[in-house]
């Protein structure tokens, strides 16, 4: 999957945050690990790229 820095990635499981929470993050890092941060509050976390590309329901990119 492409996944590049500075796109947002809209997950299938949102971030329990904010009562209804976001699915959408922001790409912060790429290796063997995603760090990602979440659109809504902002708490950064890494996740396993394997488990993070699993998870995607689609890659949102702010074409230049
Ligand atoms: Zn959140």
């Amino acid at each position: 999957m492409d996944v590049r820095l500075g796109d947002i990635l809209q997950m299938k499981k949102p971030h329990p945050c904010k009562g209804s929470g976001s699915d959408k993050f922001l790409v912060l890092r790429i290796g063997m690990d995603f760090r990602l941060r979440c659109t809504a509050c902002g708490h950064e976390f890494m996740i396993p790229r394997a488990k993070a590309e699993k998870n995607i329901r689609k890659v949102l990119r702010e074409e230049a």
